[in-house]
């Protein structure tokens, strides 16, 4: 009854209450093969914490199939998902994981984030033996529930019969909600897949539980028998591309949220940061690059009125992984996006660059630092500023709000009329009124500019 509540109440790209239909749909279809359907993982989770009544908002739906009591079919998931689509043709069917689950997506209405239903098959094969105890939860849908991260994300609801509405909680996960904490199911689940060191951290930031004790010594215990090691040296094993993909999705997740802070600097607290680098934690002087790149981007954004065309939370990473030497290495080990990437790798002979070439003198004229900058893209300058605020900093600032936004009073149709033959000159003529207008030697004034010209490029005599 609860279940259908809050999600008769949650809008999706379905309209309100077709969503509980459609659940019942699929038990319906489920039920008439003899299988079982459950909602699992945390839809259940949301609903428990929920209080009564109200809506959950879930970005999917995670359902598993057990068809474990009767003739075990491999795609069941499949099977139901293909079954459905029949009666909702406007929903969209993906296929994945050999045919084990599939997903069924509306994009329909316009405004309204879409909805995925993912229907797993639960696994089977693990059982020598059909259950026999009808006492007793089959255990496949067990099975598979002890396969997952922790124990508020490893309950199930039952929407077949007997007991629709049943919930199944094998490893005490009403009462860690209860009590607030993340706990994971056995010690090794960390050493299995470090990248729930990363999900226990954002759960508990973002739920506000604390990281059971017990789990916190997996944690420090996964950390201490090196992690880095095993995710650098798995990298020719078919594991670490989906392994490290995974990785990369929970560090967005985290970075994007807007306690990012807070699970960084738990995750700093845990040692996990040297899943990334052995040498990777967050001294004073990081926490401040890390605020100040979200905050300038903001301020570039203010006073440019444009973004800088990366995503802040990606520069933040940056700014993090910046902090060691191979820092491109890892960028590419994440599979980023491949400016990150080129942006990490660029940055320790860019940065000695322009450290020598802007601080030979102690006034460089504004023409130099023009000049100087151009040569590269803004997001790698506001990296290096917020890494440098002081120093080469304050020119890369003075360069992306002002110098680059010179307006020239003079351009190509101009020099023409003035009689000027139109070739590779222009090009020259055209930077060489910017640095002069850059140090102040004409105004943005045409007069001012036509001074110039007669002064430095005069027409030839007899010429055009
Ligand atoms: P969210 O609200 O953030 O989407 P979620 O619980 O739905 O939370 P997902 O990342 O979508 O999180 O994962 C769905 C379910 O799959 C989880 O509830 C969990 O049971 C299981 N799961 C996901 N990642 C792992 C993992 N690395 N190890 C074990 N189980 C996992």
């Amino acid at each position: 009854g609860r279940l259908q509540t809050s999600l008769q109440a949650y809008p999706t790209a379905l309209e309100s209450g077709e969503l509980w239909t459609l659940l019942t749909q699929i038990a319906v279809a489920a039920q008439q093969r003899g299988w079982h359907l459950y909602v699992v993982g945390g839809a259940v989770r949301d609903l428990l914490l929920a209080p009564d009544g109200t809506a959950i908002s879930l970005k999917d739906i995670d359902l598993v199939v057990d068809s474990f009591r009767s003739p075990v079919v491999e795609g069941a998931g499949v099977v139901l998902a293909q079954q459905l689509q029949k009666q909702y043709p406007n929903a969209q069917i993906q296929v994945h994981g050999e045919f084990q689950t599939a997903a069924l997506i509306w994009r329909t209405r316009a405004g309204h984030a879409p909805l995925m239903i993912d229907i797993a098959t639960a696994r089977t094969e693990f059982y020598p033996y059909p259950a026999a105890n009808p006492e007793v939860e089959p255990s496949s849908i067990r099975q598979d529930l002890y396969r997952r991260d922790f124990t508020i994300n490893a309950m199930a609801i039952r929407l077949t019969s007997p007991q629709p509405g049943l919930l199944l909680d094998f490893f005490g996960g009403y009462l860690d909600i209860q009590q607030r904490q993340v706990r994971v199911l056995h010690a090794n689940s960390f050493i299995e897949d470090p990248t729930r060191i990363f999900r226990a951290v954002r759960f508990a930031v973002r739920l506000g539980f604390v990281i059971a004790p017990q789990t916190e010594t997996f944690i420090r215990y996964a950390v201490d028998s090196g992690i880095y090691a095993d995710l650098q040296t798995q990298q020719t094993q078919r594991r670490l591309p989906a392994l490290q993909t995974r990785l990369k999705t929970e560090l967005s997740y985290i970075f994007q949220t807007d306690s990012w802070a807070q699970s960084l600097g738990l995750l700093d607290k845990l040692g996990a940061l040297s899943c990334l680098h052995p040498s990777l934690s967050i001294d004073a002087d990081l926490w401040r690059q890390l605020h100040r790149v979200g905050r300038w981007q903001q301020r570039f954004m203010e006073e440019v009125g444009e973004d800088i065309g990366v995503a802040p939370w990606l520069l933040r990473l940056e700014v993090l992984l910046a902090r060691v030497e191979v820092r491109s290495q890892i960028a590419t080990n994440l599979q980023l996006p491949l400016g990150s990437i080129q942006r990490l790798q660029q940055l320790a002979p860019i940065e000695a660059h322009l450290s020598d070439t802007l601080q030979q003198t102690a006034q460089p004229r504004p023409s130099f630092i023009y000049q100087t900058l151009i040569l590269y893209d803004l997001p790698l300058l506001l990296l290096i500023s917020v890494r440098h605020p002081q120093t080469i900093g304050t020119y890369i600032w003075q360069y992306i709000t002002q110098l680059i936004h010179v307006h020239l009073p003079i351009d190509g149709h101009h020099l023409k009329r003035l009689g000027y033959e139109p070739g590779p000159l222009y090009r020259q003529i055209l930077t060489a009124l910017t640095h002069a207008i850059l140090d102040g030697d004409i105004t943005t004034a045409a007069a001012s500019a036509e001074a110039y010209l007669n002064r430095h490029y005069p027409l030839a005599q007899g010429g055009s």
